[in-house]
């Protein structure tokens, strides 16, 4: 996609999409209003999107909001009535989706793709597709994009180094992986941790398969919850909006804050949630 698009995944990245929104509304006027592209309508890319609606309809900002995905469908491995519930509310948002055209090319001011005319655009932020960090290109071990690939224990093609996370690739069977999720992430990490342990006392190593807990979606300040479970139990309803899936999304970010610091940050940083 070349040197064009903002990629997100640092605070600071986020930061600098945060500018470059807010300098192309400045220019902007409702006759020719700025153009706010999202490439990839995975996680990152729907929640962006809302995101920038969020602060479009926030300061009345001309923006327009578009949100591109390659296949047929957004939320790609969400089953159709996730998919469903999530179009509703970007479209509800004035979010315009389109989908089933890959983005082939990004100039400095435009976007190209296979079949649809060429798309200009003032900011354009690109979340089609995971990628681990650079520090791991030149590793000897079997990587693809960056991310290592490991069997169920979490092992690499070398004893000696194990791989979770957004830069790993761990095999679950059928030719499937892992997702690139904070839920995996965290699962694998502690199957993980204990196998290095086990690995240096010559025990044999557990395997982890990923345990979805469901799906938790912010569009800005709206959120939808699917298949979720609390602590353990099915919810009662299986893809749900409004008040709950917004506390359980931000109940889910406290808990991490608070596991990471403690439960008194948690609650001073409720509101920004
Ligand atoms: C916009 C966005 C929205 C998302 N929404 C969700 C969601 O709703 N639900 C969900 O489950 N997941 C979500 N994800 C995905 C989730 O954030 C990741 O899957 C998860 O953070 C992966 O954890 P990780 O520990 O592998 O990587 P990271 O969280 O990226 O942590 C890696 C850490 O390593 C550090 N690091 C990097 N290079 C080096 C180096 N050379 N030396 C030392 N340290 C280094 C980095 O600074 C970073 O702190 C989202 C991601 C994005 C970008």
């Amino acid at each position: 996609m070349g040197e064009h698009p903002h990629t997100l995944k640092s605070l600071d990245d986020a930061l600098d999409v945060h500018e470059d929104v807010k300098a192309a509304a400045k220019d902007a006027t409702r006759d020719d209003p700025a153009t706010v592209v999202v490439g990839g309508a995975g996680l990152s890319g729907i929640q962006s999107a809302g995101e920038v609606a969020e602060f479009r309809d926030r300061h009345n900002a001309p923006i327009d909001v578009v949100l591109v995905e390659a296949l047929p469908e957004i939320f790609p491995p969400g089953d159709s009535e996730i998919q469903g519930a999530l179009r509703h509310r970007l479209e509800e948002r004035d979010i315009e989706i389109l989908t089933d055209d890959p983005i082939t090319a990004a100039t400095a001011d435009h976007i190209e793709f296979d079949e649809r005319e060429d798309l200009a655009y003032d900011v354009f932020l690109w979340t089609g597709g995971v990628t681990g960090p650079s520090e791991l290109a030149d590793v000897d071990l079997d990587a693809e994009h960056n991310r290592l690939q490991a069997s169920s224990n979490l092992q690499t093609g070398d004893e000696r180094v194990f791989a979770v996370g957004d830069c790993s690739l761990v095999d679950q069977g059928d030719d499937e992986v892992a997702p690139p999720t904070a839920q995996a992430a965290w699962q694998a990490a502690d199957v993980a941790a204990e196998n290095v342990a086990r690995a240096i006392d010559d025990r044999p190593l557990r395997t982890w398969t990923y345990d979805d807990q469901g799906t938790l979606v912010s569009i800005g300040e709206t959120a939808i919850a699917h298949d979720v479970e609390v602590n353990g139990v099915a919810a009662p309803v299986r893809t749900f909006n409004s008040t709950p899936a917004k506390l359980l999304k931000k109940g889910a970010a406290a808990r991490w804050i608070a596991k990471i610091t403690s439960w008194s940050r948690a609650m001073k940083a409720w509101d920004a949630l």
